[in-house]
């Protein structure tokens, strides 16, 4: 892919049929040969722009081969170097990143400022990781046994897997590839076919940033891509961000394969809102937690505890809000960009509006409804109107489930407790906020939640990049989070190395018994 041409990709190659979009292997893109394609649409209009190869056998194995020479050539290079290389590309991101941002919009469907918001979460990363070599220090023990040193080296893993998902096309394979460049890992990405032109336009920013070839690799496919890294002896870690049942058996396949693993999951995010609270402000956040990127987010808020009395008042609120809200193609029209974009496929589509259908023949109100929505022009565009779903049976499937579109849920409750327990008793433990003016109940809730991520008075609560993300329970498998020091522990193993030099006055002879400390 040339660097000029990466904004608006063509729809259709000269010849007219469909642009297949490529694999990275060896620092140029490398051309399918699999015959396997998977389409990628334009949300927005509903079209398809171009096909997606999806990798056979040979072109994993070609993958995982150019990765392992990569490995060996930067694994060589001085931390000196390897910090060269991330300023050059952070210049280049910094500089370059609307390019980014207009690619994201054309696969993913979300507003361009959106777009340009997760680049800039990545990027913070990408800053993290410049400042690698206090993160992958070793440590020294002087004399810690007589004439003896004990001192500690952290190396890198070696070849390395990432396998993202459709909603964070460039954010979250930004959560994991700097911190594992950084510490002179190579890196295969394999993104979701369903937005899969961001990975390579940084794959191109790499290389025009210094990396050597073969360090970071795309690997374009479905399932017999991302087994072929599972099952690969030469790949020894996987990072996963996806739904929760793939985030459970790519946990349990790359466990039993001998690899370390950490693989995110998915949430149903809650936001327990106590009387005392501005309650403004809770519906300016619920309406910017729970339709941004058309909810299409990990940490978006899908559920309201509305502590009593404030229920029919926060429902007001929110319900003038969604009015004002703006649905369309999220490239702009006219240079206006609208407040929220289309959902990622028809068939998406078709899930979250069976999750209304859901709550409404389990007995919700259906405040707002966004179900049948369209745009006028874009008839075809894959959109679905925000969503206001009031006393939402906690046993619905569309209470417990995740639902991934704009979809807010209202459940009533009548104190705290009643709240706190009900965020307790779900399966996801991703992000959670209390909103509420009381610092005590504040510090007691961020004591008392089973959740990863919380929020006070804040309702997306992504840590920045020196704290690492990650949620509890079903939402992440493993035991390490993205980026942060988490991030540094995982893309690094430790030797501890145990020295003597020799000295006659300490050598002691010959002695047969456990080395002992002295
Ligand atoms: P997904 O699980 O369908 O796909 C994720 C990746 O797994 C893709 O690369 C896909 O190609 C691959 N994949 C899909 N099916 C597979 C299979 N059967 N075997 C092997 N690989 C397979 O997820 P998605 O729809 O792309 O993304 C949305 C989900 O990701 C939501 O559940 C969301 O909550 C979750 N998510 C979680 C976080 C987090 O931090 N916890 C962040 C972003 C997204």
């Amino acid at each position: 892919m040339s660097t000029t041409d990466t904004t608006t990709p063509p729809a259709a190659s000269s010849a007219g049929s469909p642009r297949v979009i490529a694999h990275w292997i060896d620092g140029t893109e490398h051309p399918s040969k699999s015959g396997r394609t998977a389409p990628v649409y334009n949300p927005a209009t509903g079209a398809v722009q171009a096909e997606v190869a999806l990798a056979d056998e040979s072109e994993i194995a070609q993958a995982i081969a150019s990765a392992k020479r990569g490995f060996e050539v930067w694994s060589g290079y001085s931390i000196a170097k390897r910090q060269t290389v991330l300023f050059a590309f952070r210049e280049l991101l910094n500089a370059r990143k609307g390019e980014l941002a207009a690619i994201i919009t054309a696969e993913h469907g979300k507003v361009v400022s959106d777009a340009m918001g997760e680049i800039l979460r990545g990027q913070e990363v990408v800053e993290l990781a410049t400042g690698f070599p206090h993160l992958i220090k070793g440590a020294f023990s002087e004399n810690a046994s007589t004439g003896i040193d004990v001192y500690s080296l952290k190396q890198p893993l070696g070849v390395v897997g990432i396998i993202s998902p459709f909603n964070f096309p460039a954010m979250v394979p930004m959560w994991f590839f700097p911190v594992a460049i950084a510490a002179g890992n190579s890196v295969i990405l394999k993104p979701s076919e369903k937005d899969p032109s961001a990975a390579l336009w940084l794959a191109q920013l790499w290389k025009e940033a210094g990396l050597p070839d073969g360090v970071f690799t795309v690997l374009q496919g479905d399932k017999l891509a991302v087994d072929g890294l599972l099952n690969s002896p030469v790949v020894q870690s996987i990072s996963f961000v996806g739904s929760t049942p793939i985030a459970q058996y790519i946990y349990e396949t790359a466990s039993r394969n001998g690899k370390r693993v950490q693989a995110l999951g998915g949430a149903k995010n809650h936001m327990l809102v106590l009387p005392d609270a501005d309650l403004d402000l809770v519906a300016d956040q619920a309406v910017n937690a729970g339709y941004g990127a058309a909810g299409e987010r990990c940490m978006a808020i899908s559920v309201v505890l509305a502590v009593e009395p404030v229920a029919d008042e926060l429902i007001g609120k929110i319900t003038d809000r969604i009015k004002g809200l703006r649905i369309g193609n999220g490239a702009g029209v006219d240079g206006v960009e609208p407040d929220m974009g289309p959902l990622i496929t028809a068939q998406h589509r078709e899930k979250v509006s069976s999750y209304v259908d859901i709550a409404e023949q389990d007995g919700a109100k259906i405040v707002v409804d966004g179900r049948g929505f369209t745009v006028d022009g874009h008839e075809d565009g894959f959109f679905f109107g925000p969503t206001l779903i009031d006393d939402i049976p906690i046993t619905s499937r569309a209470y417990t489930e995740e639902i991934f579109g704009p979809v807010l849920s209202v459940v009533r409750v009548g104190s705290y407790e009643e709240g706190l327990e009900l965020i307790n008793s779900g399966q996801f433990g991703n992000g959670t906020a209390i909103f509420t003016n009381d610092g005590g109940a504040a510090r007691r809730f961020q004591h008392e939640v089973e959740v990863g991520m919380i929020g006070i008075n804040v309702p997306i609560p992504v840590p920045v990049a020196y704290h690492s993300f990650g949620g509890w329970k079903a939402s992440l498998f493993g035991d390490a989070k993205a980026y942060g020091v988490h991030g540094f522990e995982f893309f690094t193993r430790e030797k501890a190395i145990t020295s003597r030099w020799l000295d006659p006055a300490t050598h002691g002879g010959i002695n047969l018994g456990f080395p002992q400390n002295n």
